[in-house]
């Protein structure tokens, strides 16, 4: 892939909503895979202690990897537990093994414990252009090391009911951290996922979030598709699994519009596809 402006400094990307099942990982291996096509050097830390991220890119992380938790807890350096992605030139991970169920609570007793994933990600030192972060289903001190080391917040909401439920603790945990450890901080983005146009739910949800969010939301949406719930069981991204899928098109597209905002330059929808 070519022809994307690449930003100046690496973007942090943090994929958050305490929500499970909206969208997080797959929003974060779709988008990192889809910008790492478009040209650019990506590296998806995964912060789950589910590893869904790193089974979706083919990443081993079983107990004995160096993963993530290592460096939170172990102060590894970032760069000893960084894999390059297989099938996707430019894209590395930073598994997760299941030690990390355990580091919500060790991180507790640790000095600078919200501030360790910052610390790592500024020591590392080969160049990249994106850095997204998978954060859990919770907001306890993993998501907040994810929050003190990004600058952006991308936040995936399904179209659903219920779909702006609990974002407002979100919304105030972001503005806290804003306010004390992250002065930079704050809510860059917003991806519908899981729309079906056909549904008047899904299309007066996002009317919603339109509403509320404003100019946050992007203009591509994520369609609901099976080969996106598919790709993840061959450690596959939907990019490489079904390149010409609906699911592949729209994660692609979001990438564009995505690396095209951030050096402000006006996007104009280029594809119509399915649930744009
Ligand atoms: P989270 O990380 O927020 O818990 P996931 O990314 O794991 O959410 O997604 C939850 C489930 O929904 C997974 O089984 C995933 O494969 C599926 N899924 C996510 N996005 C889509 C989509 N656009 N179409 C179909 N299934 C999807
Ligand atoms: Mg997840």
């Amino acid at each position: 892939g070519e022809g994307l402006p690449r930003p100046e400094q690496t973007r942090v990307m943090v994929v958050a909503n305490q929500k499970g099942g909206v969208g997080k990982t797959t929003t974060t291996v779709n988008l990192a895979a889809s910008l790492a096509l478009h040209g650019a050097r990506v590296l998806v830390i995964d912060l789950d202690p589910q590893g869904n991220a790193s089974t979706a890119l083919g990443i081993d992380h079983h107990a004995e990897v160096p993963s993530i938790y290592d460096v939170l807890v172990e102060s590894k350096p970032l760069s000893d537990v960084v894999q390059p992605v297989t099938d996707v030139e430019g894209l590395f991970c930073a598994p997760a093994t299941i030690d990390l169920a355990g580091a919500e609570i060790e991180l507790v007793s640790l000095v600078a414990r919200e501030s360790r994933l910052q610390r790592a990600i500024q020591a590392y030192e080969q160049p990249l252009d994106y850095i997204l972060i998978d954060c859990p289903p919770s907001l306890g001190l993993l998501t907040v090391n994810a929050l003190v080391a990004g600058a952006e917040v991308l936040i995936p909401i399904q179209c659903e009911y219920y779909a702006l439920e609990g974002l407002g603790q979100l919304l105030r945990n972001v503005d806290l951290v804003r306010g004390h450890l992250n002065p930079n901080l704050h809510v860059s983005t917003i991806l519908l996922t899981m729309y079906d146009g056909r549904t008047r739910l899904a299309s007066q949800v996002a009317d919603e979030v339109r509403n509320h969010f404003g100019g946050e939301v992007l203009r591509t949406s994520i369609p609901r598709s099976v080969r996106i719930s598919e790709a993840p069981s061959y450690g596959q991204t939907v990019l490489t699994y079904d390149p010409g899928s609906s699911g592949a098109l729209s994660y692609f597209e979001a990438a564009r519009e995505i690396a095209l905002r951030g050096v402000g330059v006006r996007y104009d929808v280029q594809h119509a596809h399915a649930g744009a």
